[in-house]
Formats: C-alpha cells, structure tokens, sequence
C-alpha cells in the first residue's frame, strides 16, 4: 500500500487462529528470495499463498465494488503485465483489477492480486501508474504480507499454548480481517523494499523510474489540498514521502 489508513485492525489476532489451522497443513519451505536477497523460511508455498490470495479476492468482490470500464481495466492491466513479466517473482499469475474508489491509493493481496483505486488510475500517467504497480509487485515479490502473518501466527501459537485459548472462526471473517492487513500497511523498512523493487521493474519494463517521483508529489499534493498532515515519522510505519524520494532517486543513479 502506499499509505496508512485509518482500518480498523480489532479482531485480527483472534482471526489469526484459524488460519494458523489451515496453514500448518501447508508445510514449511526454505527458499532464496532474489527480491530480498535472502533466504527465507516460509510456512506457506507458493500453491499455499495463491489459495489463500483467490479466497482473499472472491471476498473482495464481494465487499467492494470493481471497475468495469474496459478501456480503464486495459490499461491497468496492460502496464501491470508488462512490469509482473520482470518481478523477481515469476511463479505467480498477476492479476490487477481496478476497485471504484476516488482515493489514490493501491495494494495488493497475497498470491499476485493487485488492485488499483480508480482515483489513482485517473490522477496517475502511464509511468506513474506503472511506478505504483511496481511498488505492489515489489511486496509480493518480497512476500511482505506472507511473512507478516507467519510473524503474527507465530506470536499466535504462543499465546495459544500460554493461556490453552483455541479458536476456529468463519473463513469469511478470517478473510475480512487478513484484508484489514494488507490495507493497514507494512513496516518503513519493508515499504523501501518495495520503492527499491519499483525502481529495477520498471526500468526493466521500460518505463521513467521518475514516475515513482512524480507520483510521490502527487500524493502530497493531494494530502496538503485535503487537509491532511502527516503523521509523525515514529507513528507511522510509512517513511515519510521525502526519506521515500531520496532512496528512489539515489536507485535511478544505480546501473
Ligand atoms: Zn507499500
């Protein structure tokens, strides 16, 4: 995501129970992630997470309302397909669908679900636009969610063997609640990762890496007309915009 919103999180950790049933099915893989360049121990395999990500996207549909204007829907997926083709993450389908919202935000799902707000899609050019796919891609390359609920799981079953507390709930409110997660954003760290990937995909695919700049402005023009002040930096788990420009244009002067 690019950036916090004010979701509420009640209720994620309960939630957590029950997919902790589901996934300690799964198995656990040690893998070599080129997007982080470590390797990583991940509880859930690839088939694993885009089991989770297709559930996660039906339970989407239906709470929120998608795009259906084909030309807005081409475009998105057009530029999102030409940046996925260079994610150091080749073993998922990308899917990029466009969600009736005038905010300019965008976020992604695990298992290679992407959405875009369509108040972005309308505010953003082609080199912006991919900017902002990228940075998503860059999460699900990093597998930054995936390995948030293995943290959060992980706190889970201690807490379970602690107090003896056990739960299953409905795998629709488990859904709702792991959504509520993506949306609620990612750690600072994790978010330069993704701005970091942004700038190598979309160079790749042949597109201004500067639109990832240009974007960041556009952002700020759009706080400072609503109104909205930044949070300090020690409360948000965003970096703030400035932190984010300099990391990008210092990776453009990279070869
Ligand atoms: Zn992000």
């Amino acid at each position: 995501m690019l950036y916090r919103s004010n979701r509420n999180n009640a209720g994620l950790l309960g939630v957590l129970i029950a997919l902790t049933a589901c996934l300690t099915l799964c198995g656990c893989v040690t893998v070599y992630n080129p997007a982080t360049e470590r390797r990583e121990t991940l509880f859930m395999d690839t088939a694993a997470e885009v089991a989770l990500g297709k559930e996660l996207d039906a339970e989407l549909h239906k709470k929120m309302k998608f795009a259906t204007d084909p030309a807005q829907l081409a475009r998105v997926r057009n530029i999102g397909q030409r940046v996925a083709r260079y994610s150091d993450r080749q073993d998922l389908h990308y899917v990029f669908q466009v969600v009736e919202d005038k905010t300019l935000n965008a976020f992604a799902v695990p298992g290679g679900y992407v959405y875009i707000h369509s108040g972005l899609a309308q505010t953003a050019n082609d080199a912006e636009l991919a900017g902002v796919i990228a940075h998503e891609i860059g999460h699900i390359a990093a597998r930054h969610s995936v390995k948030q609920l293995q943290g959060l799981m992980g706190f889970q079953l201690l807490m379970g063997i602690v107090t003896g507390a056990s739960g299953q709930l409905p795998v629709s409110q488990a859904l709702s609640v792991v959504f509520d997660l993506a949306n609620l954003g990612y750690s600072r760290k994790d978010e330069l990762l993704a701005d970091k990937l942004a700038v190598r995909y979309t160079r790749r695919a042949g597109y201004s890496p500067l639109g990832i700049v240009t974007f960041f402005h556009k952002l700020e023009t759009d706080a400072a007309q609503k109104g909205r002040s930044a949070p300090p930096v020690f409360l948000s788990s965003h970096p703030p915009t400035k932190q984010r420009i300099a990391q990008v244009e210092e990776e453009m002067r990279k070869r």
